[in-house]
C-alpha cells in the first residue's frame, strides 16, 4: 500500500533512539523494521533540517539557511509531490511547518487547525508551544489516521528537543523522553501497521550536552531511521549509513509520486 506516515521527532539522537526506544528496538530485533544510522546536513537546526527532508536538497539549494527564515518553500517538495499525485496530506507538526508549506507567517487562531484541500498540508494541526505535550500531539494523528486516511502523515513531536534544550543531552530527562515518546507510539504504531501504512521514525538533528544543537560534531548530527514495510521483511539492525537527502526520496518513492530535489538522492528502497 503506498501510504507512508513520517514520524519526525526534533532533536532525537541516534544513541537516545537505539538505547531507549524498545518497542522500535523489538520490531527491529523482530525484522519487522529496518534500522540505519542517518548523518544529518548541516547546519545542525531545525527549520534548516524540515526543508532539507522534504527537499532533499541541501541548505545551500533550498534557501533556508537558518531557523530564523521565514517563508514558505520555494523547491519542489514531497506535500507538493503528493498533492499533485492526488494524493491526501496531513500533518500533526509545529507551525514551522505550516510556515513552509502552507502559509507564512502563521497565525496561531487561523492556521492552527486547517482542512482544506488547496493547501499542500490537507489536514493540518500545528501548535506553537516547545513544550506542547507529546502524548497530545500523538492522540491528534491518531485522529487525522482515522478521520481522514490520509496518504502521508507527518508527526512532529517537539519533546525531544525541549528537555535537551532545557536539561542538555545528557540527562535524565532526556533520554527518559525517548522511552516515552517510544511507548506512547507503540500502540499507534501497532494500529497503522495494520492500517498497511509504511512508517519512518527519524529526527531533524541531535542535542549535545551544552543544551544545544547547530554545529557539526556527531552529537548533534547523527539520527536515526526506523523503517517498518508492512508485508516486508525488516532487515533488523543494518549497520548502513545514510544521507539525510535519502528521506525524501524514499517518502516518495512510497507514496509512489515524482521524487522531488535536483540531484536525486537514491531512496533506500
Ligand atoms: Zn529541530
Amino acid at each position: 500500500m503506498n501510504k507512508v506516515i513520517l514520524i519526525l521527532s526534533d532533536a532525537l539522537r541516534y544513541d537516545a533512539a537505539v538505547a531507549g526506544m524498545g518497542y522500535l528496538g523489538h520490531l527491529v530485533e523482530a525484522r519487522l523494521a529496518s534500522l540505519y544510522k542517518v548523518i544529518g546536513e548541516l547546519p545542525s537546526m531545525s527549520r534548516p533540517m524540515y526543508e532539507t527532508i522534504h527537499t532533499s536538497l541541501p541548505v545551500f539549494e533550498h534557501g533556508v539557511v537558518s531557523s530564523i527564515v521565514v517563508r514558505r518553500s520555494t523547491k519542489p517538495n514531497v506535500f507538493e509531490s503528493a498533492v499533485r499525485g492526488g494524493k491526501t496530506t496531513a500533518a500533526a507538526a509545529y507551525y514551522w511547518f505550516s510556515e513552509l508549506y502552507n502559509r507564512a507567517p502563521y497565525n496561531h487562531i487561523d492556521d492552527r487547525e486547517v482542512d482544506d484541500d488547496s493547501l499542500l498540508i490537507q489536514h493540518g494541526r500545528f501548535y506553537f508551544k516547545d513544550e506542547y505535550p507529546d502524548v497530545e500531539l500523538f492522540a491528534t494523528a491518531g485522529m487525522l489516521v482515522r478521520k481522514f486516511s490520509p496518504d502521508y502523515l507527518l508527526l512532529h513531536p517537539m519533546g525531544m528537543d525541549y528537555t535537551g534544550e532545557t536539561y542538555g543531552a545528557d540527562s535524565s530527562e532526556y533520554r527518559n523522553q525517548a522511552i516515552r515518546q517510544d511507548m506512547w507510539l507503540a500502540t499507534l504504531i501497532q494500529e497503522w501497521m495494520q492500517l498497511g501504512y509504511n512508517i519512518l521514525v527519524t529526527g531533524d538533528h541531535g542535542i549535545n550536552a551544552d543544551k544545544l544543537h547547530g554545529g557539526t560534531t556527531p552529537d548533534v548530527r547523527e539520527v536515526p531511521l526506523f523503517l517498518i514495510r508492512p508485508g516486508f521483511p525488516g532487515q533488523g539492525n543494518t549497520g548502513e549509513v545514510l544521507s539525510m537527502l535519502q528521506i525524501a526520496p524514499t517518502i516518495c518513492r512510497l507514496l509512489d509520486v515524482p521524487i522531488p530535489g535536483t540531484k536525486k538522492a537514491i531512496p533506500i528502497i
